[in-house]
Parts: C-alpha cells; structure tokens; sequence
C-alpha cells in the first residue's frame, strides 16, 4: 500500500491570492485555500517530497510529516522549490543527510536558488543537509520503482513521475508522445488544470480533461489550481472519475508486491 497526501493543490500565488477580493479568494470553505503545489508519499515505512514547496513548514506541521527520506523535484520554479531549507528540521531529527533527485537542469535550479546550500564553505549557521542525485532514467527509492516522466511547461522541461500504477504530472502543457507511452494502465492520475482560460504554460481544465480521456486512468484528480475553481460550485461537468483536488486529500494505493516487481522488471527493461 502507498498512501498520497496532497500537501498542497494551488497554483503559484496560492488561493486566496494575495489582494484579490474575487469570492474564491474569500470563501471560508476549507476546499478554497490552497497552498502551493506538492506530494507527500509514504510507502513501507518511508516518506518521500515531491518538490519543497514554499508552504512546506505549515503543510508539514498541518498533515505531520514527521521524517523525509527523499525529495524528488519536478522543477525549479520559485512556487515548488522554496520550502527547501525546511529540510533542516529533518536533518535534525534523522541525523544524516537526504537525497534530492531532479533531472540536471533542475537540480542546476535548485543550486542556484540555494547556493548556501550546496557550497563546500563551511558555515557556522545550520543548513539543509542534502545530496544532489540528477536522474538518468527509471530508478529504485528505497525499494519503490519511480519512472520518470518528460513533460513541457512552456518550453521548460520538467519532470512528472509514475510510482507503480499512480502517477503525478504538475505544471506541464505537452505530453510528449514518448512520455504517453509511460502513463497506459494507471489506476490513478494527479495532472495539473490552472484555471478555466487557455495558458501559455498550464494545461487549462478543457486540456487536463482531455489528457485525462485520452490516458484513461481509473480515477483522476486536478491540482495546481487557481481562483478560477470554487470546490463548492465548480465544475458541475465533470466527469465521475475526475475531481478536484485539495490540500490534505489522502489517497491510499493498493500496490502489491506482485505489481511492485513487475513494474519493477518492465522498468528495469526499459533502462537497459
Ligand atoms: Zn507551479
Ligand atoms: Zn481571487
Ligand atoms: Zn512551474
């Protein structure tokens, strides 16, 4: 069994934005305040980040993410990547440093947006302790098959990932065609919709819906969202396996050993 928590479903502003008097933005209903994008995973005994999100130290105190023992970053844009020196707090507790995977330009980002945290000088102050580990294909963490997805965000390339028969795509508009070939079968499927207009670099709800019929998964959510979608009214269209997502939505994944080394094998095919 895995087990998913969205830690958060917003898109880079948040909602409420800040200084918007729309009526999403002044909703009280939970459903409406989102904190910025990321995936708390749990498999085993383990307990992964996808991307360190500015609001990683409330979203952490608010579920209880009590160890971390892997980041896997998408991108290195500001919304996904600034919560990292939070990671601090886990190295305090875990006593050892954490690994961070992340395509080389990614990882790149995330060294430039936190030279401290990577320069050899040593410090007096405490900083995160984390070693940089660029993803070459299909890898094990910890036991747990990851693959890799290619996706574009605009003309970046970012990276979604597929855990056994679960996958998580944020922040892209294309899914190229080799990356489709990745996503058959899945019994789950989190893609990101900003809003309700078209984007230059997010799919819009039209879109999400529209990966979602083509790649067929067995139930879907929508995260990244933006003021555009009131959980209480929005959308009445949707399709019954597709919802929104929201900050604290827990999903478990039933992933059987069986599944797990078969996945395993076929991605194992696949890097050789
Ligand atoms: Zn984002
Ligand atoms: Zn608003
Ligand atoms: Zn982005």
């Amino acid at each position: 069994m895995m087990r998913w928590t969205l830690l958060g479903s917003g898109t880079s502003t948040g909602v409420p934005a800040i200084g918007c008097r729309c009526s999403v933005c002044l909703s009280s209903h939970p459903r409406n305040k989102r904190t910025r994008c990321s995936l708390w995973i749990q498999h085993q005994d383990r307990s992964f980040l996808i991307d360190t999100s500015v609001d990683l130290r409330q979203q952490a105190l608010r579920e209880g993410v009590e160890r971390v023992d892997a980041v896997l970053f998408t991108h290195a844009h500001a919304d996904h990547i600034y919560g990292l020196d939070e990671i601090r707090s886990y190295n305090f507790i875990q006593k050892t440093a954490i690994p961070c995977y992340g395509s080389g330009e990614t990882l790149a980002g995330v060294k430039r947006a936190f030279s401290y945290i990577f320069s050899e000088a040593p410090s007096e102050s405490a900083k995160p302790q984390m070693t940089a580990f660029p993803i070459a294909g299909p890898f094990s963490l910890f036991g747990l098959p990851v693959q890799p997805i290619p996706l574009l965000h605009g003309r970046m390339e970012v990276l979604g990932y597929r855990f056994g028969p679960a996958a998580y795509l944020t922040d892209c508009n294309h899914i190229p065609e080799s990356s489709r070939a990745m996503l058959q079968g899945l019994d789950l499927l989190v893609v990101s919709a900003i809003g309700t207009r078209p984007h230059a670099t997010h799919f819009n709800l039209d879109e999400a819906l529209e990966v979602i019929r083509q790649l067929a998964p067995r139930r879907a959510f929508l995260t990244h969202l933006s003021h555009h979608f009131d959980y209480e009214k929005f959308p009445p269209s949707l399709p019954e396996s597709v919802a929104l997502a929201y900050d604290g939505l827990r999903i478990e994944i039933p992933l059987s050993g069986e599944e797990t080394e078969a996945v395993a094998a076929h991605l194992l095919g696949r890097s050789r």
